[in-house]
């Protein structure tokens, strides 16, 4: 069969998605599978159009309320399981990630880049910080130091002077990964860049 741009070359492919045929100077490659010249270019456009809609009207401070929520709202109820189970559930770091990184991409109005990955970022470790601070005061500070002072601010230099174990680093690195992957910006595939 003749190549539907070139008549007289042979061609050995055939288009993925218009399913013509193709020769070898028309062939490329789209996530492995053959692909004419102009379904190419329809597929640039559409990625490209894609994206110029991703990074209009971000609404940052959506994602950012959205994200602080979340992140309290987890660090609330981990301390609270924390009490009740006498347990320290490290795995909710990994939740807490997950969870502030979509709600950061669902309160920008489901957008994605680079600043709201760094948004997502600061407020996972905000929020982990708040939720073992909340842990280390209501389970050790309670009814001792924080208690007699009356304020729950000075257990925080003991927080901080209690290190994390490794437990905590392993899911406090799953929930930031977790977190910053969910609004990064898709990348064209290999091939077409
Ligand atoms: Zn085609
Ligand atoms: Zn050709």
């Amino acid at each position: 069969m003749d190549c539907v741009n070139h008549p007289g070359e042979d061609a050995p492919y055939s288009c993925y998605w218009c399913h013509q045929p193709i020769c070898v100077d028309c062939e490329s490659k789209l996530d492995g599978r053959s692909i004419c010249p102009s379904c190419l270019a329809q597929f640039r456009a559409q990625v490209a159009a894609r994206y110029e809609a991703e990074q209009r009207n971000v609404g940052y401070f959506g994602g950012f309320l959205a994200g602080a929520a979340a992140a309290v709202a987890v660090a609330a109820l981990w301390s609270q399981l924390v009490v009740w189970t006498s347990y320290p559930l490290e795995f909710f770091a990994g939740l807490l990630g997950g969870g502030v990184g979509y709600m950061v991409h669902v309160g920008s109005g489901k957008k994605r880049g680079r600043a709201l990955q760094q948004m997502a970022a600061v407020l996972i470790l905000v929020g982990v910080t708040l939720a073992h601070y909340l842990i280390f005061y209501r389970t050790q500070f309670m009814g001792r130091l924080a208690i007699a002072s009356g304020s729950p601010i000075i257990a925080f230099p003991g927080y901080l002077s209690t290190s994390l174990d490794f437990l905590d680093w392993i899911f406090l690195v799953v929930g930031l990964v977790w977190g910053y992957w969910i609004p990064h910006v898709r990348t064209l595939p290999q091939e077409l860049s």
